[in-house]
C-alpha cells in the first residue's frame, strides 16, 4: 500500500509557460513536508507545445515510459495551445489521460473563509467523466440538399459511467458531508445521460461496494438548473459528479466562483496512477515574469498526496496556502497582491 512505500517518485512535467515558473513551487512544498511521507524523488519529464516546436512530438516516448515504468504519480504544469491548427501537433495533457487511463477529473473548489476554522461559502468537488461523452470527437461533416449538416457522436457506457460513478462516492465519503449530486439531462436525452444517472446511481447497490456507500447521500440535478444553483447557492454542493461535457461547463464555471484561476487545483486519476495539474493554461501573457501564482499547483501537489492517501501532508499543504490567502500580505498580483512567485512560495513554505 502507499503507506508502506520506502520512497514516493513523482513525475514532474512543468510544459510550457507559466508551467516552468509554478511546478517548481509544487515540488519545494512537497519536499517542505520531510518525514511525514515517504521520501519523494522528483524526475524531471520533457513536454509541451515548445517541446514539439523543436522536435516535431509535444510528448516524447520517453516521458511516457518513465512515468508507466517509474513513477507514483506526476505533477503537470500547462501547455500552449496554438491558436491555429498545427499540422502534427496534439496536446500531450489530452494524450498524457488516455495512454494513463486517467479517467476522472477532480476538481475542488473551495473559497476562503475569513477566519481560521469558520466554514467556506464554497466548498465543494467536481468529479467529471473525462474519456467520453461528445469528447470523443467522432463528429461527421455532410452535405445535403438543404445545405451542410453536422453531427457528432455522444457515447455514454455502463464501464466509464460505473468506474466514475464509484471514485465519486469514495470522494463524497472522504468528506464531511457525504452528499453526491448526479448532473445530467435524462429528461431530454433519456438513453444517454439516463445510462449515466441509472449507472451511477446504481453503485452503493454492486457487491464490491459491500456497503460502504450506504452513509452517502445521494441526490440529482439537471444540469441547467445545476448551473443556476451553483452560483445563486453554491453551498448546496459537496461533490458533483458529471458526464465529459457538462463536467467541462460546470468545474470552469464554479472555479469562476471563487476569483482567481491561480488558486483553482485539479488532479487527474485513474485506477493506478494520478497526476496532479492547476486548472489554469500556459498563460503567455505574463509567463516569464515571476509573477504567475504558485498556488493553484501546489495546491494540486497536496490533493495529489490525498489521493494517495498521505492526508496529514496534504493539509499540512492546504493549511500553510490557506493561512498565507487569509494574512493576504504576500499574494501574486492576480489577487491584488505585489509579491513575486518565489516569495508567495516561501511564505507558504515556511508555514508547512
Ligand atoms: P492557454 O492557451 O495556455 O490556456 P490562456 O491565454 O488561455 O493560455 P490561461 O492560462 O488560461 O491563459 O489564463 C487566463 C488568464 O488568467 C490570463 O490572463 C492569465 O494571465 C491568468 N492566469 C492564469 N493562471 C494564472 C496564475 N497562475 N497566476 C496569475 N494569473 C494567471
Ligand atoms: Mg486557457
Amino acid at each position: 500500500t502507499a503507506a508502506s512505500k520506502q520512497s514516493l517518485k513523482i513525475g514532474l512535467i512543468p510544459a510550457d509557460g507559466i508551467g516552468r515558473e509554478v511546478i517548481p513551487a509544487a515540488r519545494d512544498a512537497i519536499l517542505a513536508l520531510g518525514s511525514s511521507i515517504p521520501k519523494p524523488e522528483f524526475i524531471e519529464l520533457l513536454a509541451g507545445y515548445e517541446y514539439f516546436t523543436r522536435y516535431r512530438t509535444a510528448l516524447p516516448d520517453e516521458t511516457v515510459e518513465t512515468l508507466q515504468n517509474e513513477c507514483d504519480c506526476a505533477l503537470f504544469g500547462s501547455v500552449s495551445s496554438p491558436s491555429r491548427k498545427v499540422t502534427g501537433y496534439s496536446s500531450p495533457i489530452v494524450a498524457l489521460r488516455k495512454k494513463l487511463d486517467l479517467y476522472a477529473n477532480i476538481r475542488p473548489v473551495v473559497s476562503v473563509a475569513a477566519e481560521k476554522g469558520q466554514k467556506p461559502t464554497v466548498d465543494l468537488v467536481v468529479v467529471r467523466e473525462n474519456t467520453e461523452c461528445l469528447y470523443v470527437k467522432q463528429e461527421t461533416l455532410t452535405n445535403t440538399e438543404n445545405g451542410k449538416e453536422a453531427r457528432a457522436t455522444r457515447l455514454i457506457t455502463e464501464r466509464a459511467s460505473r468506474r466514475i460513478g464509484q471514485m465519486a462516492f469514495e470522494a463524497a465519503l472522504a468528506r464531511q458531508r457525504k452528499h453526491l449530486t448526479v448532473i445530467h439531462k435524462s429528461n431530454v436525452l433519456s438513453i444517454t445521460d439516463g445510462l449515466f444517472r441509472e449507472t451511477v446511481r446504481s453503485v452503493p447497490r454492486l457487491p464490491e461496494s459491500s456497503g460502504r456507500f450506504d452513509g452517502v447521500e445521494i441526490a440529482e440535478q439537471l444540469v441547467d438548473s445545476a448551473v443556476y444553483r451553483l452560483f445563486r447557492e453554491p453551498e448546496i454542493f459537496d461533490v458533483m459528479v458529471a458526464p465529459n461535457l457538462y463536467g467541462d461547463i460546470i468545474s470552469d464555471a464554479a472555479a469562476a466562483l471563487v476569483g482567481s484561476l491561480g488558486l483553482v487545483p485539479s488532479i487527474n486519476a485513474g485506477d493506478n496512477f494520478v497526476m496532479g495539474e492547476p486548472v489554469h493554461g500556459s498563460a503567455p501573457d505574463i509567463a516569464g515574469k515571476s509573477i504567475a501564482n504558485p498556488l493553484a499547483s501546489i495546491r494540486s501537489a497536496a490533493l495529489m498526496l490525498r489521493h494517495l492517501g498521505y492526508s496529514d501532508g496534504a493539509d499540512r499543504i492546504d493549511n500553510a496556502v490557506d493561512e498565507v490567502i487569509r494574512r493576504g500580505d504576500v499574494l501574486t498580483p492576480d489577487l491584488g497582491g505585489k509579491s513575486r512567485t518565489e516569495d508567495v512560495t516561501a511564505e507558504v513554505l515556511k508555514r508547512i
